[in-house]
C-alpha cells in the first residue's frame, strides 16, 4: 500500500448527493467522536432548503432529523443520530373553536 497514485482521478469527487424528491432543510450534526460534521435532511419543517445547526434548528424540523439516520461518519465510521428529549411541556387554555394558527 506504499505506493503513489498519480493523480489522474482528482476532480471527480465522489458525492453522495441524495435523489432529491423535493425540498428538505439540512441540520448539521456534529460526530460525537471526531467532531467532523454531517448533515441531517429534515422534511417535517418549511423545508426552504435551509441550513441549521443543531442548536438553532426548529422543533417542527429536529422532529424529523432521523428520517435518514442513523448516520455513518465518513471519518471515523462512527454510527450516530439525534436523540431528541422534550424539555418543556406546556399545557394551555384553548377555546374549542379556536383555529391551530
Ligand atoms: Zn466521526
Amino acid at each position: 500500500m506504499g505506493r503513489r497514485w498519480s493523480r489522474e482521478d482528482e476532480g471527480q469527487a465522489q458525492e453522495e448527493e441524495e435523489v432529491v424528491m423535493g425540498m428538505f432543510d439540512t441540520v448539521n450534526v456534529p460526530c460525537p467522536t471526531c467532531q467532523t460534521v454531517a448533515g441531517f435532511q429534515s422534511k417535517s419543517g418549511d423545508c426552504l432548503l435551509m441550513e441549521y445547526t443543531l442548536e438553532e434548528a426548529p422543533s417542527d424540523v429536529l422532529t424529523d432529523v432521523n428520517r435518514h439516520g442513523p448516520v455513518t461518519c465518513e471519518k471515523c465510521g462512527t454510527r450516530y443520530s439525534v436523540k431528541l428529549t422534550v424539555t418543556t411541556v406546556v399545557v394551555v387554555w384553548t377555546s374549542e373553536d379556536e383555529d391551530d394558527t
